[in-house]
């Protein structure tokens, strides 16, 4: 599924460039200092995002999305492939830099409460790493602290309370007020609604379009749950088992998915309207292991059109129409 370089390159409209991301766990006996099989956890992904937009990275768990963040960030290193943050490739950049490049990219956890520290107002949680990084004057310090806060739907008087006196929902507006106050350029949203309740994941989609309209970040959306990707992305990209299956603009998803793995994911969408009949795609069989995929085409196994030749060949990932490319032999391979 190799894409040229060449593609993206140069694209000053990106803000990322991701080209043929691996990431390889070694899982077992090390022999002559090598490993002899590997978790592949993310294999050969490439995509780019437009400055000011949102990309939606859907799949199952265990997929890999959540280590595409993670790798893109350098937070877990890249076993092969370049992430290229405006422009710049970041595996070249040296630890001291990329420390002070950090604010621009920022990351929303899934659980707000594990990842706010307990001991600490919260206040002093957002404004913790602004210090560290001199985002404002220290004679500013406090307005400021106040002011993403108040963009970010908390009162002035939480400043000095602590975590465990919120709701969910009031923790992950904490959780976004921290990455939102470093200024970040992109931010990675690692399944920032999975752990609240369906009433309070729509306030914390509409901060997060206010605040993508106010502020102009672009957002690198994760999530199992299309809906909500439909909602804030532009465009969308459907991973399994580490590789990609379909990306593209999100209407021609949507209007047109053309994957057998996207179409069963978005027949599972719950529809509004009650006399439409969800005619659901129930894909049989476990997720196959990512230290032995299956031959050829990683989804075969429960793919309901699955062929002779998805067994023989990797299918090639294209372009079938503008912004819209798919894995899949169902479709020329030409
Ligand atoms: Fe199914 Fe074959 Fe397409 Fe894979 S390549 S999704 S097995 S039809």
């Amino acid at each position: 599924m190799a894409i040229e370089m060449m593609e993206y390159a140069n694209n000053s409209d990106n803000i990322l460039e991701v080209y043929n991301l691996k990431k390889y766990y070694p899982i077992s006996k090390f022999v002559l200092g090598k490993s002899r099989s590997y978790v592949k956890a993310v294999d050969d992904v490439s995509f780019s995002i437009k400055r000011g937009t949102t990309m939606g990275l859907v799949g199952e768990s265990g997929c890999g999305k959540t280590t595409v963040g993670r790798t893109i960030l350098r937070l877990h290193e890249v076993t092969d492939g370049k992430v290229f943050f405006e422009g710049r490739d970041l595996s070249k950049i040296p630890p001291a830099r990329l420390r002070k490049m950090r604010p621009q990219m920022q990351m929303i956890f899934q659980d707000p409460y594990s990842s706010l520290s307990p001991r600490m107002p919260i206040g002093e949680i957002i404004g913790e790493a602004v210090k560290e990084h001199k985002i404002v004057p220290k004679s500013e310090y406090r307005a400021y602290i106040l002011k993403v806060m108040r963009d970010c739907g908390l009162q002035p008087h939480f400043y000095y309370r602590y975590p465990h006196e919120f709701s969910g929902g009031q923790r992950q507006r904490i959780s976004i007020a921290r990455a939102v106050a470093l200024k970040p350029k992109f931010i990675i949203c690692d399944e920032p609604l999975s752990a609240l309740d369906v009433s309070i994941q729509a306030q914390i989609i509409n901060l997060m379009k206010d605040l993508q309209e106010q502020y102009g970040y672009t957002y690198l959306f994760i999530s199992h749950d299309l809906s909500v990707v439909e909602y804030l992305s532009d465009t969308i990209g459907v991973m399994y088992l580490g590789s990609m299956m379909e990306m593209g603009d999100k209407k021609k998803i949507f209007a047109n998915p053309m994957h057998p793995y996207t179409k069963a994911l978005l027949s599972a969408v719950p529809v509004s309207n009650p006399d439409v009949k969800m005619n659901r795609i129930i894909l049989e069989g476990d997720i196959p292991s990512p230290v032995n995929p299956p031959s050829g085409c990683k989804f075969r196994t429960r793919c309901p059109n699955a062929m002779p030749i998805c067994a023989e060949k990797a299918p090639v990932f294209k372009e079938y129409e503008e912004n819209h490319k798919v894995a899949c032999h169902l479709y020329s391979q030409d």
